[in-house]
């Protein structure tokens, strides 16, 4: 049966991805977006499907339409992007957050939060497990997107329980692929950008802090799973490819994949940079029946290509 699907910040990198994913499986789909992060042409594609609608709205006004799902995913993602506006991104997410789940309680429809391993903050425990309640610096640089997102996850879980919306919380983790704006400033398309363009590759610390990198056709295939779930099921459950891999790693595995001559520099490593982080994937495995199947190396392949094509 065909379902009408509202997508917050559609026009970005996973959201447009998303809207493509809904479309094929015969959805309709409405796209919403302010485009601060994303941009016409992630769905310029889509524009000729008559079940596709592209909307500039702020998540932080009210919105008001019917549909039968929705996910949330407008706010921006990447550090230099959150930290240019910190009061906005806080809004986003808060404001955000309440104006969709109002949405959805007057409507009774579904909503699924893209929360993030962020909310873990600068973790003590490793693997992550959703049990963790984590390590955030209330008062650092990144607090406008972790204190933001902590906070959307406390008005879902309450508008669950207190008005009986259906929520689904998924905690992503650092994901990549085509579609990453290049100026985006997130580590893989910056290094594979700067391999590219035989420009230095921006190394910030020594490097030894890590990520575990889940490429963007697994994340989607997740978000879905979960979105079709039981109602009984709402999450929060950590989304993200267990394969973890130092800064430094990464860098010489885009140098050797591009076959770039691009030297590897040191930058200071930014303010409450998480050390590490790797999820604990067992509760999406058990209730999603999802796994990872796409690997770094291959999809460091497929995001190149990607970059190759946009690059002049
Ligand atoms: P992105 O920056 O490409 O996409 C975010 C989209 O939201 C952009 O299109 C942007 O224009 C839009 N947006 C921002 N503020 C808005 C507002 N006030 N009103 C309407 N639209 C607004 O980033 P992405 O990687 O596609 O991330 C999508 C979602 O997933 C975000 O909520 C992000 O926090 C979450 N997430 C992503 C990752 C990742 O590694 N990619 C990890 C954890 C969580
Ligand atoms: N809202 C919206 N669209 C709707 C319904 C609500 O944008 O279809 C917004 C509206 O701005 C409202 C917020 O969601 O303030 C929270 O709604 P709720 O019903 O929880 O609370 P209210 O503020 O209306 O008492
Ligand atoms: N990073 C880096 N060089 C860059 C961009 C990022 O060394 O040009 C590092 C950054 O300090 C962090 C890691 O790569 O340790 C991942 O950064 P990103 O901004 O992609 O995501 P997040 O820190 O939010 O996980």
């Amino acid at each position: 049966m065909r379902k009408k699907i509202l997508v917050t910040g559609g026009a970005g990198f996973l959201g447009s991805h998303l809207c493509e994913r809904l479309l094929n499986e015969g959805n309709e789909v409405v796209c919403l977006d302010n485009y601060f992060t994303g941009q016409k042409s992630n769905v310029v594609h889509l524009l000729n499907n008559p079940y596709f609608e592209l909307i500039r709205h702020d998540v932080t006004m009210p919105f008001y339409i019917e549909v039968d799902e929705i996910y949330n995913l407008a706010c921006p993602a990447s550090p230099i992007h959150y930290q240019f506006n910190p009061i906005k991104t806080v809004k986003t997410s808060v404001m955000g957050a309440i104006n969709m789940l109002g949405l959805a309680k007057r409507i009774k429809a579904k909503i699924l939060q893209a929360s993030t391993s962020e909310v873990y903050g600068d973790p003590q425990i490793h693997p992550q497990t959703e049990s963790y309640w984590g390590h955030v610096n209330p008062i650092g640089e990144r607090a406008c997107y972790d204190e933001g997102k902590r906070a959307a996850e406390t008005l879902f879980v309450n508008y669950h329980k207190q008005n009986n919306v259906r929520i689904k919380i998924m905690r992503i983790f650092n994901t990549y692929g085509p579609r990453m704006h290049p100026n985006d400033g997130r580590v893989v398309s910056n290094f594979i950008v700067q391999a590219l363009k035989g420009e230095e590759i921006t190394l910030y610390g020594d490097g030894q802090q890590s990520r575990s990198f889940c490429y963007y056709s697994d994340l989607i295939d997740g978000m879905i799973r979960l979105m079709n779930t039981g109602d009984e099921f709402t999450g929060p459950v950590n989304v993200g490819n267990p394969n973890e891999f130092t800064i430094r790693e990464l860098a010489e595995k885009v140098i050797h994949l591009t076959g770039s001559k691009s030297k590897i520099i040191t930058r200071p490593l930014p303010s409450d940079d998480p050390l590490q982080r790797q999820p604990d994937i067992t509760l999406a495995r058990q209730k999603l029946n999802w796994e990872p199947k796409i690997q770094l190396d291959e999809g460091l392949k497929h995001t190149i290509e990607y970059f190759k094509t946009i690059i002049k």
